[in-house]
């Protein structure tokens, strides 16, 4: 194929992304399909001649479309949502007819200049501070990683780097047992260590860390010669939407002169709402902040939000200039691929300019209110069943509950199986997690084409799957 066909194909693939959109109800939301059985389907060898691409679409269609789950259905209402809008789908088609390389700013400055003023934009839209300066990461788990590891360099007096651990004085960094696994995995890699990540108690109907606790433990580590070198704090925990005390973290913090990473990965896109910030107040203090505009805020994966009050100690816990990556009388340029672990990076900024100019800042909200509002009454009408409990009550769009089976059967095996059971029906889709060693049932709304509708159907197949 070359590029005079592309018109005719680049056609079809529209026309069939518009079809696929329009009948994405009439589909199962998780893939039906048993493992292996994708595998099976593609020939073990790769072909020696080309295929025409009618052949090659169509086969894309049989053998690819079925073990697909559908994270733009409506009526996912799983894991957090990953919404690509029109816009966004477009800008990334644009972006990848031109598969610029953009780690430099001379390697395309309007992406770096895109970027620098879209980030901008994110922070006045979620009422960050105007010291704060931002970079687009591929995910949040990367954010992660660069805040851990300036957090490290700071502590070690920017030896880290050069030296190794070996010898250094033992690191410490505190979080509470309801932050993602990607903190974990940043703490491995940037050799900490998992015995040197500690977790804090939680406490309240929110779930944050209990800073009297958190204040106590550094106190012990200090005296004890282990080096504390900052604390991650979270705004809406992936498995029931706990959120820390960030005022009471980032008093602490100061009082310490530790390092501080906020991941609101998921509940970050709500802070466009006023109404919602006060979840995360105190965040304009910390040291570097994360949130993913490619799951709740529709700009298509993959996009993640880094903030940093002070960029600089990222660059210089990552910035390497060999020669040829130097732009020679360029001096003030940004170039991006300092603030990040990969040095090649996408042109990501793009469609977060069309997702923005295309709703407006009130569109995105009207969506986010929605499913608020949606699901807290789902919660109310599902905590109204006699059958049901609600294990944590919504923050924000997030809740969980649990059937409670006959007497006799062990809950736990009873609401993995109705899980199970739901993702098996198909017309909808929902994850489980685990509080207190027990299973709980997690509902969130935040696809974009959710409608009230969808959610009510939700509340219909629980009901029925679960009493059947
Ligand atoms: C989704 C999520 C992450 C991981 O995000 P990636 O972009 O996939 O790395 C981290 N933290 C929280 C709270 C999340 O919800």
């Amino acid at each position: 194929m070359n590029w005079d066909d592309f018109p005719k194909w680049g056609q079809k693939v529209s026309d069939w992304a518009a079809r696929y959109h329009a009948t994405l109800r009439d589909r199962p939301v998780r893939a039906q399909t048993k493992p292996g059985q994708i595998s099976a389907a593609l020939p073990a060898a790769p072909p020696e001649t080309g295929d025409g691409m009618d052949q090659i679409l169509k086969d894309f269609e049989t053998i690819v479309m079925p073990g697909i789950t559908h994270w733009q259905h409506p009526r996912f209402f799983a894991y957090f949502p990953a919404n690509a809008t029109p816009p966004s789908v477009l800008a990334e088609f644009l972006v990848s007819a031109i598969a610029p390389q953009c780690m430099l700013w001379q390697t395309s400055p309007a992406a770096t200049e895109v970027e620098t003023r879209m980030m901008d934009w994110l922070r006045q839209s979620i009422g960050l501070p105007s010291d704060f300066e931002g970079v687009i990461q591929d995910s949040a788990s990367s954010a992660t990683l660069a805040a851990v590891l300036t957090m490290r360099e700071r502590a070690l007096n920017w030896q880290g780097n050069a030296h190794g651990l070996t010898g250094a004085p033992r690191l410490r960094v505190y979080c509470s047992s309801e932050v993602h696994t990607s903190i974990d995995r940043a703490i491995w890699i940037s050799g900490i260590g998992q015995d040197n990540l500690v977790r804090i108690p939680t406490t309240g109907p929110l779930r944050g860390m209990d800073t009297g606790k958190l204040e106590a433990t550094i106190l012990a580590d200090q005296k004890a010669g282990y080096l504390p070198a900052g604390i991650i704090a979270c705004t809406g925990g992936t498995s029931t939407g706990a959120c820390d005390d960030i005022t009471g973290v980032m008093d602490i913090a100061e009082r310490y002169g530790l390092y501080t990473h906020v991941d609101a990965a998921w509940a970050g896109a709500a802070m466009i709402c006023p109404e919602f910030r006060a979840l995360w107040q105190g965040a304009q203090r910390a040291d570097s902040l994360v949130f993913n505009p490619h799951k709740w805020m529709g700009a298509q994966f993959d996009c993640s939000a880094h903030f940093l009050r002070d960029a600089s100690s990222l660059v210089k816990t990552l910035a390497i200039q060999p020669e040829y990556l130097k732009t020679h009388g360029q001096d003030g340029v940004i170039n991006y691929s300092e603030w990040s672990v990969p040095l090649g990076r996408r042109f990501r900024a793009l469609k977060l300019w069309f997702l923005i100019r295309s709703y407006g800042l009130e569109g995105l909200r009207a969506r986010i209110r929605n499913h608020v509002s949606w699901a807290q009454e789902m919660a109310q009408r599902l905590g109204a069943e006699p059958d049901f409990q609600i294990v944590t009550d919504p923050v924000l769009a997030l809740f969980t509950f649990r059937h409670l089976p006959n007497e006799g059967s062990d809950p736990d095996a009873a609401n993995l199986s109705l899980v199970e059971r739901i993702n098996d029906d198909g017309r909808i889709y929902l994850t489980q997690t685990r509080i207190d060693g027990h299973v709980a049932i997690r509902f969130q709304v935040g696809q974009f084409e959710t409608t009230k509708a969808d959610v009510d159907q939700a509340f219909a197949v629980i009901c029925e799957l679960a009493r059947k």
